[in-house]
């Protein structure tokens, strides 16, 4: 079976999460263009988040919160926090994976993971399935 489903390294948004299971990305209308994505086309919660907005990260290297001297900082424990009690997802983790063993690494990774068995598509965190074969 061939994978159709196709997570990119510009899918990873400075805080961990991954656009690319995300549903506002997988939708078929209006989808978001992600967090490193296009402005216009983006969800307006994400465009105006306090994250992707900070000052400090702005300072990081790697843009990507890991590399912030207040890493994991309140407003990401939060979010963090959100995503594993309802979506079973951490996004320090991830960030943890990320700098330990690359961007390459971590994507290659997640792409195994939020694939669909049945047909190769992607499942969403949010829903907890794969949006193309339900
Ligand atoms: S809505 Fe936010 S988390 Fe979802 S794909 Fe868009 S930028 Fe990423
Ligand atoms: S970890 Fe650092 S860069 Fe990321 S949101 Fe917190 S303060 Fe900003
Ligand atoms: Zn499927």
């Amino acid at each position: 079976m061939e994978s159709v489903n196709s997570i990119e390294t510009t899918l990873i948004a400075p805080c961990g999460m991954n656009c690319g299971i995300c549903l506002a990305f997988l939708r078929d209308k209006n989808s978001c263009s992600g967090c490193r994505g296009d402005e216009a086309s983006k969800r307006l919660s994400c465009a105006k988040c306090s994250i992707s907005n900070c000052e400090f990260l702005k300072t990081t290297p790697s843009n990507f919160c890991y590399d912030c001297e207040k890493f994991p900082c309140a407003r990401l424990k939060h979010l963090d926090k959100r995503y594993r009690t309802k979506y079973n997802m951490s996004m320090i983790e991830n960030l943890n994976n990320i700098k330990k063993s690359g961007l390459d690494n971590f994507v290659q990774n997640e792409q195994k993971k939020w694939t669909c068995n049945t047909c190769g598509g992607t499942i969403c965190v949010h829903r907890g399935f794969c949006l193309k074969c339900n």
